[in-house]
């Protein structure tokens, strides 16, 4: 499970001092005039495009690690770029046929590059790049181009290479008919991940996880028929695997992603970088992981990759990790296929100190949760929890890393052997820093009180909440037995359901004093000032990312408008969340902060109850009516009023990049450099690490 930053939390240091800025008398030199405060100062953002923001991360003491750990994170980078092809695969099947065309263009286009149509081509390449793919990450919907269709022609004929994906068809002509549906025609695979009532999930979706004739029927017969329920501990049936089906025979089928079966090509330079990263491991137990990761690819076997995770959860010392694999099923309609990731890792000591408290301290929130005592653990599992810096992202990961993450997925293993829970300083610090400047707060804060609250706590309340989100949310709770799996009964609720659960257990105890006595908080307006924004956020500001008309797609989106409004509606009769209209404007006040906890409890009691019970119904009923429908009046004035602060509702990061430095064929030493411009990194990426064929 991996945890967003959203926008509005982000940018509650409001200090009006502008990050970049721009110095008339500074002009002799072009790279001087993008300069932050101070000079020398690293800085954090370099551009906004559409609906995004670009920012950027450092790695910090890189230049401290020896040189045993530059290399092992060096050949680490390397496996988690040599997979980057596999997501946009993943995602679509023809997004790798479409980026080797945007890419020839932008390397090789010959006509004039300063007209208003490429400025927009350009842009368009921007926003697929941002989703790894042709459909929003977010909205699932596909993207619209603002150039001409006449202006591809255009482009296509003037780039000598162009040509190259063409090779896969019979000619020209037939490419050309195919490109221009993929880009143009709305209707024509219109979304990745279809999820409107009366629609066939599998059907309808864009998703490459599945063959396009499959229906949502013959999947879930499929895996009815290959699952034991009785079975303790299930393998993730179907994580590295695209549903095939013969259509002669009609026989239904898995193709798994192996070395030697789909996504070969990248996955045996995974395998061969990970071969090298063997040679400068910090101990025997990473060793013996990264062997054990690398007999996975090999041999595709899932049974082979719970073995791997129980190696990768009981590795606690390494200062250096990594996860690399078919990890999250939020692409999958079904909830079921992983999509490539990978995320490179080290130790953040410093901060891991509170994530450590608050690990050490589980057993005290599981016996605390407001749930029903038969599913709570009895003995709380140790989380391994820790604060990382990371030193790259691919897949699934980039370019919009997440700030905190708990592996692995699997149930059992989780309840078994617990799991590994981080979060993650410099993406959440980049977010912070380059938010200095905003407006948001003030925006769709109620009361200057709110105002000054938010802005005070936004950075230990932010980080607190991903660290219980992530530690003691996800980390919490068992099923009733007999219940094997909740992703197979609540298919597609499972997600945002798990991540309502998470958010509430955070919540929840926000408002504990025992925070205090930890050390967490110096004081419980950290938790107020929570509380406000997770309306704020859930009710209002989140709604900027839908696309007018539009409804909640994503998982821990859905489990913000869920929580936000259940509550609302819970707490009508006693007033606790009071929504004020003010000179056209909403706001949602919290008027009794101690009864909205508890609303927070009763809920969670039935999300619990839900999960542990494996309940369909419940789980159907409570998203379908607080996670997914949107006011569209309220939305159309979020928009107007976001739309008047210009500010992007997402972010990009570009990834530092390593560099070896060899000598008579051996590295002697890793340098990182920092990259400033998105697009380029992302030409970099297609030149350095296209190992797939444009169409698997
Ligand atoms: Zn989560």
């Amino acid at each position: 499970m991996k945890f967003w930053i959203m926008k509005n939390k982000t940018i509650l240091f409001m200090a009006l001092i502008s990050l970049i800025s721009i110095s008339a008398c500074n002009s002799e030199n072009e790279k001087q005039l993008i300069t932050t405060n101070e000079p020398g100062e690293f800085f954090y953002q370099t551009e906004q495009f559409a609906e995004y923001r670009v920012l950027r991360y450092q790695i910090p003491d890189f230049e401290n690690l020896s040189l045993k750990e530059k290399k092992l994170l060096f050949y680490l980078y390397e496996a988690a770029h040599a997979g980057r092809d596999i997501v946009f695969d993943q995602n679509y099947q023809y997004n790798l046929l479409l980026r080797k065309t945007l890419e020839e263009i932008l390397n090789n286009y010959k006509g004039n590059k300063n007209e208003e149509q490429f400025h927009k081509f350009t842009e368009y390449c921007k926003r697929f790049f941002a989703s790894n793919g042709i459909h929003h990450s977010y909205t699932s919907q596909k993207l619209k181009p603002d150039f001409l269709e006449n202006f591809f022609n255009e482009l296509v004929l003037n780039s000598p290479n162009a040509s190259y994906p063409v090779n896969d068809f019979e000619n020209l002509e037939e490419y050309f008919v195919l490109i221009k549906k993929i880009i143009f025609d709305e209707q024509f695979d219109a979304v990745k991940i279809a999820s409107g009532v009366g629609q066939d999930i599998i059907a309808e979706s864009a998703t490459n996880f599945y063959h396009r004739d499959l229906t949502y029927k013959q999947v879930n017969d499929f895996y009815s028929n290959r699952i034991d329920k009785n079975e303790s501990r299930p393998v993730m049936h179907g994580l590295n695997s695209k549903l095939m089906i013969d259509k002669q025979t009609g026989s239904i089928y898995e193709e798994v992603w192996k070395y030697g079966g789909m996504y070969s090509d990248a996955i045996s330079e995974i395998v061969k970088n990970l071969n090298l990263a063997l040679n400068y491991t910090e101990n025997d137990k990473q060793s013996k992981s990264i062997q054990k990761l690398i007999e996975f690819y090999k041999t595709g076997n899932l049974k082979t990759f719970d073995e791997y995770s129980i190696m990768w959860i009981l590795d606690k010392d390494s200062k250096i990790d990594f996860v690399n694999g078919f990890i999250e099923v939020y692409d999958d309609p079904v909830g079921r296929r992983g999509a490539f990731q990978s995320m490179v890792s080290i130790r953040d000591e410093e901060a891991s100190k509170r994530t450590e408290i608050i690990s050490r301290n589980a057993q005290y929130f599981e016996d605390n949760l407001p749930i029903n005592t038969a599913y709570k653990r009895e003995k709380a599992v140790g989380t391994d929890a820790k604060a990382i810096n990371i030193v790259t992202v691919s897949g699934d990961n980039s370019p919009a890393p997440p700030i905190g993450v708990n592996l692995p997925n699997s149930n059992w293993l989780r309840t078994e052997f617990g799991s590994k829970s981080v979060t993650i300083t410099n993406i959440y610090d980049s977010h912070l820093e380059a938010s200095k400047t905003s407006g948001v707060i003030d925006e769709f804060a109620f009361t200057d009180e709110e105002v000054e609250r938010a802005k005070k706590y936004a950075r230990t309340g932010g980080n607190l909440h991903t660290d219980m989100h992530e530690i003691i949310g996800h980390g919490s709770g068992r099923l009733k037995k007999g219940v094997a799996d909740p992703t197979t009964s609540l298919k597609n609720y499972y997600s945002p359901l798990e991540e309502a659960r998470a958010d509430l257990v955070a919540l929840y105890f926000f408002m504990d004093p025992m925070l205090i006595e930890l050390g967490l908080v110096e004081t419980l307006e950290v938790g107020k000032s929570q509380y406000d924004s997770y309306f704020r956020n859930g009710m209002l500001t989140q709604l900027v990312r839908i696309p007018r008309g539009g409804s909640i797609q994503q998982a821990h989106m859905q489990a913000r408008k869920l929580i936000s409004e259940w509550v609302i509606e819970k707490g009508r009769k006693d007033k606790c969340v009071e929504k004020i209209i003010k000179n056209g404007k909403t706001y949602f006040v919290i008027r009794d902060y101690e009864k909205v906890r508890m609303l927070f409890g009763d809920l969670l009691r039935e999300i619990q109850r839900i999960k542990s019970e494996g309940d369909y119904k419940a789980a159907k009923d409570l998203i379908e009516k607080f996670g997914i429908k949107v006011d569209s009046e309220l939305h159309n004035e979020v928009l107007y009023r976001w739309g008047k602060l210009n500010i992007a509702a997402y972010s990009v990061f570009i990834n530092p990049q390593l560099i070896a430095e060899y000598k008579d064929g051996e590295i002697i030493d890793v340098k990182v450099e920092y990259p400033v411009n998105f697009l380029e990194q992302m030409l970099y990426y297609g030149k350095k690490y296209s190992f797939l064929p444009t169409i698997n």
